[in-house]
């Protein structure tokens, strides 16, 4: 089966462009979200979580973000316990998932794929780019957020012309209607080279 990845830095609007491109019959695994899911449905994340952040990481049985969020803030080693923790369970989740599927290819969305060196696990990588002032405006609008804790999430990821270099395929999404026309001619392209 083919992987193509699907990532951009945050309110690029991957998961815009990929809930778009699944509208054409590609399966789609929205990382980030299963992620979320397994961590409060997987009886052996929750007991490590409970062992890093204490038993506060759940809150009437669901994880407690806020609480999470708060600590990794101020602990970034936290955040990479946190992800050795839940990550190869998303990893085989993923390869599950994977089986099941019978498409000419499926979406993979990640926010994180070069920062973690992880694009040898894919055979295709779309990044979504957009310009910086609007995707701060679309989180401000979209989360409840600020911009301190934007720009930490923006210092975090690579700048898009690194991603880019290391991309089969850019679209850039700074005017809907535009992306949803490279995403069109990306998801053509990815048809022909599949069926050879
Ligand atoms: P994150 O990294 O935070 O998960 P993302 O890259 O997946 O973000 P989305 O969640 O798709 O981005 O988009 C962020 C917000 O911006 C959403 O509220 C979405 O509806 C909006 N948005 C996405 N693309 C556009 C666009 N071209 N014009 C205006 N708003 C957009």
């Amino acid at each position: 089966m083919v992987i193509v990845g699907i990532t951009g830095g945050i309110g690029s609007g991957k998961t815009t462009i990929a809930k778009y491109m699944s509208t054409f019959g590609i399966p789609l695994y929205i990382a980030d979200e299963e992620a979320k899911a397994l961590m409060n449905r997987s009886k052996v994340i929750k007991r490590k979580l409970i062992q890093l952040f204490g038993e506060e990481a759940y809150k009437n049985e669901e994880l407690n973000r806020p609480y999470l969020a708060k600590k990794i803030f101020t602990d970034k080693s936290l955040l990479s316990q946190m992800n050795a923790i839940v990550h190869p369970k998303v990893a085989s989740h993923f390869k599950r998932w994977l089986k099941k599927q019978n498409a000419p290819y499926v979406l993979k969305e990640a926010a994180i794929i070069f920062e973690n060196n992880l694009q040898d696990n894919y055979d295709y990588i779309i990044t979504v780019i957009a310009d910086e002032e609007l995707r701060r405006k679309r989180i401000m609008s979209r989360d409840n957020t600020n911009k301190e804790k934007i720009d930490a999430i923006i210092k975090n990821q690579w700048v898009d012309a690194k991603k880019i270099q290391l991309s089969d395929f850019v679209i850039t999404n700074n005017d809907l209607e535009k992306a949803k026309e490279e995403a069109i001619k990306i998801h053509k392209q990815l048809l022909k080279i599949t069926s050879k």
